[in-house]
């Protein structure tokens, strides 16, 4: 897997997010990192991705970004019962 920097200027963190405008509805959506670079979409670091906010008249959906989203956050017990997004990673 490539580096993918930041997109802002100035900024060298790998990204960890990616911002995506869809201009049809005046929506920005910030979620997890694009496996492709499409027109319209900014990889964001951590960071950037947090201090992201919509421009003027934009609404920002914010997709949940934070952690790792395979592996449970507090070690076995905390896993979740089935859910939408337990099992569906690989459905396509
Ligand atoms: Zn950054």
């Amino acid at each position: 897997m490539s580096f993918r920097p930041c997109s802002r200027v100035a900024c060298s963190e790998e990204s960890a997010a990616t911002l995506t405008f869809d201009y049809a509805d005046a929506m920005a959506v910030l979620g997890p990192l694009a496996v492709q670079r499409e027109p319209h979409t900014f990889d964001l670091c951590a960071r950037h991705a947090r201090l992201t906010a919509a421009p003027q008249g934009w609404q920002l959906v914010r997709l949940r970004t934070d952690g790792p989203a395979t592996e449970p956050a507090d070690g076995p017990d905390a896993q979740p019962a089935a859910g939408p997004d337990a099992e569906s990673g690989s459905a396509e």
